[in-house]
């Protein structure tokens, strides 16, 4: 049980700039986030998509402001709990126990939700028998590519991920390359060198394929797939693959008893607490009149959330205003010795 003054869920612009504000007034927190990666969407959907009404930073692409973002709290030296989705959230005894699906256990006094659209998840197949086999021979995502390793991978999908995978992988194992329109979407390079490859007999590539059955024990054996008019192919197959893209989804959210309006969570505007004490709601996922979903509101959502948490996390203490430039506490917490 990891106990903390404040959790914060979603390490987007928002929850990391949060953060940075709760590290001031000398609140620890720890985040979680269901992607592999910090940033949310600014990473994600448009890491080097520049944008440009970030306040003082002319322009900076997705991940360029997300560096900087973990640059800012680093003197705070906090914990990140990434691929863990939050799916409990339960009160005890006024303050909060928090579960993710990985089965980590928090205990705080606030929560901040700052999970934006929703936890990204992946876009799955849609033939019920797969269930069965993911995690164990059928993923979305690549961990540990040392276990495809002179097996048979069928990678389904045509975009970027499924083309780099498809070469990647075609160095050490049998690939099949199953797409269920014509054309790829990924880059011509990636394009061109997989029909390279497939000339070279280094992969084979199967368009207008959709996956429709798996079968196998508790170890996968084969795969069946379908043209649209009905042709089938059956391939002999260790693992499968699926790159279709990421879905976003409130999921968990929903059921913590929280009022929700339109897939949004309705706070105040003075600290942005919801209707349950002690639980924050900050960036693209609150609503409020007038709500901007813009990272530049995230910001100031984060830091007046902040505030909000102090109370229950210091109940006998009362917060002091400061400027970081002139406060000495401020500047200890910063590690700033002059
Ligand atoms: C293409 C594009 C361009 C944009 N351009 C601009 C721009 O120019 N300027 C601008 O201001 N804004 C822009 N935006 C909007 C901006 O990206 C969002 O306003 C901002 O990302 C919101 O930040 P956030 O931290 O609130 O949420 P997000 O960035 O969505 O991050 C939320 C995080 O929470 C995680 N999460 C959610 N639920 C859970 C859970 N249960 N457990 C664990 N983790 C969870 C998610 O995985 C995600 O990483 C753009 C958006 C897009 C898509």
């Amino acid at each position: 049980m990891i106990n903390t003054d404040v959790v914060i869920i979603g390490a987007g612009p928002t929850g990391l700039f949060c953060a940075h504000q709760l590290g001031i007034i000398g609140l620890k927190c720890e985040i979680i986030d269901n992607l592999n990666k910090i940033g949310g969407q600014c990473a994600e959907l448009y890491p080097d998509k520049p944008i440009y009404d970030i306040p003082a930073i002319p322009e900076c692409t997705g991940v360029e402001l997300t560096n900087n973002l973990i640059q800012q709290i680093k003197p705070f030296k906090i914990d990140f709990h990434l691929n863990e989705r939050v799916e409990e959230l339960i009160n005890e005894n006024k303050k909060w126990k928090l579960k993710t699906n990985k089965g980590k256990e928090f205990f705080s006094s606030n929560i901040i939700i700052a999970g934006g659209v929703g936890s990204f998840e992946p876009r799955k197949f849609s033939v019920k028998e797969c269930e069965k086999f993911e995690g164990k021979s059928i993923f979305y995502s690549v961990k540990d590519k040392a276990i495809f390793n002179n097996k048979k991978v069928a990678i389904f999908g045509g975009g970027d991920s499924a083309l780099d995978w498809a070469i990647e992988l075609s160095k050490s194992s049998k690939v099949f390359l199953i797409h269920r329109r014509d054309e790829f979407r990924g880059a011509q390079s990636s394009v061109n060198k997989v029909k390279e490859l497939q000339k070279q007999n280094k992969l084979e590539i199967f368009t207008q394929y959709q996956l429709s059955n798996v079968t196998g024990d508790s170890i996968l054996k084969n795969i069946e797939i379908k043209k649209e008019e009905g042709e089938t192919k059956s391939l002999n197959t260790d693992y499968i693959l699926g790159f279709f893209g990421l879905i976003m989804q409130l999921g968990p959210i929903l059921n913590w008893g929280l009022n929700i309006d339109k897939k949004t969570i309705p706070v105040n505007t003075e600290n942005f607490e919801t209707n349950l004490q002690g639980i924050f709601a900050i960036g693209d996922i609150c609503t409020y009149p007038g709500k901007l979903k813009l990272i530049l509101s995230g910001f100031h959502e984060g830091a007046l959330a902040a505030r909000g948490c102090f109370k229950y996390a210091r109940p006998n203490e009362k917060l002091k205003f400061e400027f970081t430039t002139t406060s000495k506490a401020v500047k200890e917490r910063l590690g700033i010795k002059k």
